[in-house]
């Protein structure tokens, strides 16, 4: 049988394809996450949300996306996921040793209320985060925004952390937004090309578009 479709219908389907879909929050703070050196990114939800914004994540770019979870289960559900956040601190440290964990918040952890801010001082006060390392937290929610609003508040989370310098390093800052890593690499070497020398935050280069080596590098 021949399917044949109206005009509107075309213009619909056309419209499906040039659209992206938009999708939740903490998939652009796992993306942003992983343009910082050393970095791991951590969903403060149940496993569930992880692992769907891993394998989101990895279908797209076909790489193997490292992100650890709060894991919560009933208990977390009702009486907040603050102890499973400061276990998943100490274990991360302990186990992988990355320089930052970059926190995120689900749906879930937000609708119960919980406070980022004030776990990870508790989680500072108990000794669960070593001199030296950084933990960074932005709200995403996903029932408002998208992935981009997602990259944006995980970004102004490591803009935060900028601490005013008495000495000028000669560089610019670029802060490329969410664009794919060869785009990234694409506007340095523009950069490059009039001279101009950056630092591009975050910078998913050669992260999320490397080399298939057959070495697994956790934080490459
Ligand atoms: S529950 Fe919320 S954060 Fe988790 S996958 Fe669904 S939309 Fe995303």
């Amino acid at each position: 049988m021949l399917l044949q479709h109206t005009p509107k219908e075309i213009t619909e389907r056309k419209a499906l394809t040039i659209n992206p879909a938009k999708t939740c929050q903490p998939i652009g703070a796992m993306y942003a996450a992983l343009g910082i050196k050393g970095c791991l990114p951590h969903s403060h939800g149940s496993q569930g949300c992880c692992a769907y914004h891993r394998s989101t994540l990895t279908r797209h770019y076909k790489e193997p996306i490292s992100a650890a979870t709060s894991s919560f289960t009933e208990g977390a559900s009702v009486f907040g996921g603050q102890a499973n956040l400061m276990q998943a601190i100490d274990n991360i440290f302990t186990v992988y040793e990355p320089d930052v964990i970059a926190v995120h918040t689900t749906c879930l952890s937000e609708t119960i209320g919980d406070d980022l801010p004030q776990i990870f001082m508790k989680a500072e006060k108990d000794g669960k985060i070593p001199e030296g390392k950084t933990v960074l937290g932005a709200n995403t929610p996903s029932y408002v925004g998208s992935h981009v609003t997602g990259f944006s508040n995980m970004v102004k989370a490591m803009a935060a952390l900028a601490e005013p310098q008495e000495k000028k390093n000669g560089k610019i800052n670029i802060i490329p937004g969410w664009v794919e890593p060869s785009d990234m690499e694409e506007i340095k070497r523009l950069a490059g090309l009039i001279g101009i020398k950056t630092t591009m935050f975050p910078d998913t280069s050669g992260v999320l578009n490397g080399p298939l080596t057959g070495e697994y590098n956790m934080f490459p």
